[in-house]
């Protein structure tokens, strides 16, 4: 399935250019047009889905079978301390474009990305509430 208004499923069709770093039948990467850092990823199923929760539970094995090996790739080639692997869901959450995409993010100490990690805390009895809530919902 393919957005013709979706710039990452143009790019999956050839319709405009990209590096390309890897790709099989059902997933591609490539090199991001706006790095975080030297070595920025991102890794694509070939089929449109807008975000992460679209994808079938195969659909979602056949493109995260790529993220070890893309992890110590870059890593091997940038030389990095570290990676973030990052997948934004929703325009709140970050998303700009509405293709379903992991950031395979090159990290080293003291660059300039960072993250706001406004750590919480929960009353009493709402952990176990909400994991109960979360169950209810998985087991659909
Ligand atoms: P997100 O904010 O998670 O939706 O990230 C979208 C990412 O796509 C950004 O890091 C952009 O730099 C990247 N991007 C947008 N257009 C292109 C393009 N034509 N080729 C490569 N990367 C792109
Ligand atoms: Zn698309």
């Amino acid at each position: 399935m393919t957005d013709p208004d979706c710039i990452f499923c143009k790019i999956v069709a050839g319709e405009i250019p990209a590096i390309t770093v890897c790709q099989d039948e059902t997933s591609l990467a490539f090199m991001d047009i706006g790095p975080l850092a030297e070595g920025h990823v991102l890794l694509i199923p070939k089929a449109h889905a807008q975000t992460l929760d679209g994808l079938s539970a195969d659909q979602a094995a056949a493109l995260g079978r790529h993220l070890p090996a893309l992890v110590r790739a870059v890593k091997a080639a940038t030389g990095c301390q570290g990676v973030n692997v990052l997948q934004n869901n929703g325009r709140v959450a970050h998303q700009v474009v509405q293709h379903v995409h992991f950031h395979i993010i090159p990290r080293n100490s003291g660059d300039e990305f960072g993250f706001n990690w406004p750590a919480g805390k929960y009353p009493p009895g709402r952990a176990e509430q909400l994991a109960k809530e979360i169950s209810r919902h998985l087991a659909r």
